[in-house]
C-alpha cells in the first residue's frame, strides 16, 4: 500500500490515461536553444524514466514576435519538427508523455517586434509593444494553432497553451493591459474572446485525441487583475472550447509578491486552485512550492486539485516519482526553491541546472559511472563541497571516509537553515545525511584531522571551507561585537539596536534573522499572506489585499552597511535579490552604502563617507555584527603540500570569493566523477 494513494492514482483523460497525478511543469532551461537534440532528449527521457505522469516542455514561441527573446525556440520549420521528434520518440521509448508549451510573450517579449492588445510597455521589458489590429490578432491565433498542429506532427502528446503569468493571452484578459474598444476589449466577454478562440480553433485543428492544457491565471497579484468570478467564467468557457486540463498560473511576472522563492510557504497557493474545484468538470492542476510527495499528497487529499504540478523539483531529482513509488522519498534530492542554478541562470542567458543536482540539463556531459578501480578516498570537511564529493565517489564504488571537526554534517548550510525563510535547508542537510548512509561513506565527525592522518589514502580531498574575513576595525574586540557565526551558530544574545557590517549574502541573512522573532512567516501561511499583502481574489480583483503588506513590527532596529557606493543587495540572486531587499525594507532595515568604518565603541559604530573620510558620525548600536566576507581555510591543504602529499582542494577552501552551495556542490560532484 503506497503512502501516496492520491498522488500515484492514474488520471483518465478519455483518449489516454496518465499513470499518476504528477505533472512536470514547464521550465525554460535553455536546452532547446543549444540545438543539441540528443541532450534535450536525454533531459526529458531521464524524467520519463523517473516515472512522472506528464511533462510540459519549456515555452515554445508560436512566431518570431511572440518569442520571449529574439531567437527563442519554436517549431518554425520541418527541420524543427524533425528535431523535436527526437525528443518525443525518446520520451515515448521511456514510457513517458510530453506536451509542448506554446508561449506567446506579448508585451513581455524582450525584442522590438513585440505585440500586445494595447501599446502599454511592461515594467519588465524596455520595448513598448505594437498594438495589434484585427488582422494582427487573427495572425497570432493562427500561429498558435499552427504551433499546436506542428507539435502534434512532432509526436507530442499534447500542448499547454500559456494563458497566465501576464503573458500575451493574459494581457487581453484585464483592463490594466487591454484598453481596446473593439470586439477584443471592453467587456469581459470581449476580453476573454482571445483565449476561447485559441482553444476552440486549436481543438478543431488537432482533433479529439490530443491533450490541450490551458494555463489559467487564478490570482494575478497585480492591481486591477481578474476577479474570481471572471476566473470561473473563463475556466468554464475554456472547458467548453475543448481544453482537456486546466493548469494554475499564479501571479504575473511583474507582480511584487514572491510566488515561488524559498521564503514562500510550501503549497502557498493551492487554496486558490481549490476555489475553482467543482466549477468545471475537466481535471484541474495546482502548482507553486510543492516539492515533496507528502505535500503533493496532502494537497490532493484536501481536494485542492486533481493533479499537482512541480517543475524545479524535477531538476533536483529526475527520479522523484519513482522514488515515491518505491517508498524511498527520503532519498529524493530536495528542491530548496533557491533559483540559484535554474531561474537565475535563465535570466543570465545561461543553461539551467540545479544547485542540488549539477547533472540537471548536463545529463550527457556529467556522467557518473562506476569507477574502474576502487580507491581509498579521504574527504576533509562535511559542508556541501565535501558531502557531494564523498557521496558521488562512494556511489561510484570508492571507499570514502569523510572527516569533519564539527559533530554534525552540513557546514555553512547549518547556519543558512537558521535564517527565517530558508527552512528548506533543513531538508537539504537531512537529505545529505540519508545519502551519506546510503552510499556507504564512513563518517568521522568531531575529529580534527592533521596532515599525518591523511597519508595512507589514494586520494585526498580538502573541503575545509572558509574563515571569516577580519575587517580590522578599531574597537572590534569589544564585547558588543559579534561575528555572523556567533549570531547564527552560537546564538549569542544580540541587542535591540544592531549595525551589520557587510551587506553581502551573509549580511542580508543575518539582518533577516535579527528582524524576526517567533515563528517564521514561511511556516505560517496566513502570517505570510498578511506580510506580503496577498488577499482573496474573490474579494479584490487580482488578489492584492486592499490594506497592502502588513508585516509584523521588527524584532530589532537594524542598519546594514557596506563600503561600496552601489545599492546594497545589488549582487544578490537575479530573481530573488528583490525579495530580500523588499523583505528587509518592510522591516524598516536601513541600508547604507559608501561608508568607511572608523571605529567601534560602546555607543556604536563610527562611519565616515568619501575618500577624504568626511562627515564622521556614530550609528548608535547595542551590538555590531561583522559579516565582512570570507577567506579560504587552506591550513590543512598547505600542511599536506609541505609534506608532499597531493590533494584536491575544492569549495571555499579553493576559492572563497562568491562561494555558494551551488559552486561547492558542482565542483565536488565533478571532481568525484573523475576520481
Ligand atoms: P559577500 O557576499 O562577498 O559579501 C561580503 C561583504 O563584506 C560585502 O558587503 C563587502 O562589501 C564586505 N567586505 C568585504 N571586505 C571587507 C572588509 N575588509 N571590511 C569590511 N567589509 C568588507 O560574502 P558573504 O556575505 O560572506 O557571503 C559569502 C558567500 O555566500 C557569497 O558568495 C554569498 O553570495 C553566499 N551567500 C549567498 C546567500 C544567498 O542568499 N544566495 C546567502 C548567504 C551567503 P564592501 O566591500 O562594499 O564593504
Ligand atoms: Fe530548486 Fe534551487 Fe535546484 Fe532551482 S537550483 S531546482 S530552485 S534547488
Amino acid at each position: 500500500m503506497t503512502q501516496y494513494p492520491n498522488l500515484l492514482a492514474p488520471l483518465d483523460l478519455g483518449h489516454s490515461t496518465l499513470k499518476n497525478r504528477v505533472l512536470m511543469g514547464s521550465m525554460h532551461t535553455g536546452l532547446e536553444e543549444t540545438k543539441d537534440w540528443n541532450r534535450v532528449a536525454e533531459f526529458y527521457a531521464a524524467r520519463a524514466r523517473g516515472g512522472v505522469g506528464l511533462m510540459v516542455t519549456g515555452g515554445m514561441a508560436p512566431n518570431r514576435e511572440g518569442g520571449v527573446f529574439p531567437g527563442a525556440a519554436g517549431l518554425f520549420s520541418d527541420e524543427d519538427i524533425a528535431n523535436h521528434k527526437i525528443v518525443t520518440d525518446r520520451v515515448h521509448e521511456a514510457d513517458g508523455k510530453i506536451a509542448m508549451q506554446i508561449l506567446h510573450a506579448g508585451r513581455y517579449a524582450y525584442g522590438p517586434e513585440c505585440v500586445a492588445p494595447s501599446s502599454i510597455k511592461s515594467p519588465i521589458s524596455p520595448f513598448p509593444p505594437k498594438e495589434l489590429d484585427e488582422e494582427g490578432i487573427e495572425k497570432q491565433i493562427a500561429d498558435i494553432v499552427t504551433a499546436a498542429e506542428r507539435a502534434r506532427e512532432a509526436g507530442y502528446d499534447g500542448v499547454e497553451i500559456m494563458g497566465s503569468e501576464g503573458y500575451f493571452i493574459n494581457q487581453f484578459l484585464v483592463q490594466h493591459t487591454n484598453k481596446r474598444e473593439d470586439r477584443w476589449g471592453g467587456s469581459y466577454e470581449n476580453r476573454m474572446r482571445l483565449p476561447i478562440e485559441i482553444v476552440r480553433r486549436t481543438r478543431e485543428a488537432v482533433g479529439q485525441d490530443f491533450i490541450i492544457i490551458y494555463r489559467l491565471s487564478m490570482i494575478d497579484l497585480v492591481p486591477n487583475g481578474s476577479t474570481f468570478d471572471e476566473v470561473i467564467q473563463l475556466a468554464k468557457e475554456i472547458e467548453k472550447a475543448g481544453a482537456t486540463i486546466i493548469n494554475t498560473g499564479i501571479g504575473w511576472h511583474e507582480a511584487r509578491i514572491p510566488t515561488i522563492a524559498t521564503s514562500v510557504p510550501r503549497a502557498a497557493f493551492t487554496w486558490v486552485t481549490k476555489k475553482l474545484m467543482g466549477h468545471v468538470s475537466i481535471p484541474v492542476i495546482t502548482s507553486n512550492r510543492i516539492n515533496t510527495p507528502e505535500v503533493g499528497e496532502e494537497v490532493l487529499a484536501e481536494g485542492c486539485a486533481d493533479m499537482v504540478s512541480m517543475a524545479r523539483p524535477f531538476l533536483a531529482d529526475a527520479e522523484f516519482v519513482k522514488k515515491a513509488i518505491e517508498g524511498r522519498a527520503e532519498t529524493i534530492a530536495p528542491c530548496i526553491a533557491c533559483n540559484q542554478a535554474c531561474l537565475d541562470h535563465t535570466f543570465s542567458g545561461k543553461i539551467s541546472s540545479c544547485l542540488v543536482n549539477p547533472r540537471a540539463c548536463f545529463e550527457t556531459e556529467l556522467v557518473i559511472e562506476p569507477a574502474q578501480a576502487t580507491k581509498t578516498v579521504a574527504v576533509v570537511g562535511a559542508g556541501p563541497a565535501g558531502l557531494s564529493t564523498a557521496i558521488t565517489a562512494a556511489q561510484r564504488g570508492h571507499k570514502v571516509t569523510l572527516f569533519d571537526r564539527d559533530t554534525q554534517i552540513g557546514g555553512q548550510l547549518n547556519m543558512a537553515k537558521q535564517v527565517p525563510g530558508k527552512e528548506e535547508f533543513f531538508g537539504l542537510v537531512d537529505w545529505f545525511e540519508v545519502m551519506v548512509k546510503e552510499a556507504g561513506v564512513t563518517l568521522k565527525l568531531g575529529l580534527e584531522v592533521t596532515a599525518e592522518d591523511l597519508t595512507g589514502f589514494d586520494e585526498v580531498v580538502i573541503a575545509t571551507g572558509v574563515v571569516p574575513r577580519d575587517p580590522e576595525i578599531s574597537g572590534q574586540d569589544g564585547n558588543n561585537v559579534l561575528s555572523y557565526i556567533d549570531v547564527l551558530r552560537h546564538k549569542k544574545p544580540v541587542g535591540k539596536r544592531v549595525v551589520v557590517v557587510g551587506a553581502g549574502g551573509i549580511g542580508f541573512d543575518v539582518a533577516e534573522f535579527l528582524v524576526h522573532e517567533g515563528e517564521s512567516p514561511t511556516e505560517n501561511l496566513e502570517e505570510w499572506k498578511e506580510e506580503w499583502g496577498v488577499g482573496d481574489p474573490a474579494k479584490t480583483p487580482g488578489g492584492l489585499a486592499p490594506e497592502g503588506p502588513q508585516p509584523d513590527a521588527p524584532a530589532r532596529q537594524v542598519t546594514l552597511l557596506q563600503r561600496k557606493a552601489e545599492r546594497p543587495g545589488k549582487r544578490l540572486g537575479k530573481t530573488t535579490g528583490w525579495i530580500h531587499r523588499a523583505a528587509l525594507k518592510m522591516k524598516g532595515v536601513e541600508m547604507i552604502g559608501g561608508v568607511n568604518y572608523e571605529s567601534i565603541d560602546n555607543a556604536g559604530l563610527m562611519v565616515s563617507t568619501g575618500e577624504t573620510r568626511e562627515n564622521p558620525r556614530t550609528i548608535e548600536a547595542d551590538t555590531v555584527v561583522l559579516c565582512a566576507g570570507q577567506l579560504s581555510d587552506r591550513s590543512l591543504a598547505d600542511a599536506l603540500e609541505e609534506k608532499g602529499v597531493a590533494c584536491h582542494v575544492i569549495g571555499g577552501a579553493d576559492v572563497a570569493a562568491e562561494l555558494d552551495a551551488k559552486r561547492a556542490i558542482d565542483q565536488g560532484t565533478r571532481l568525484a566523477a573523475k576520481l
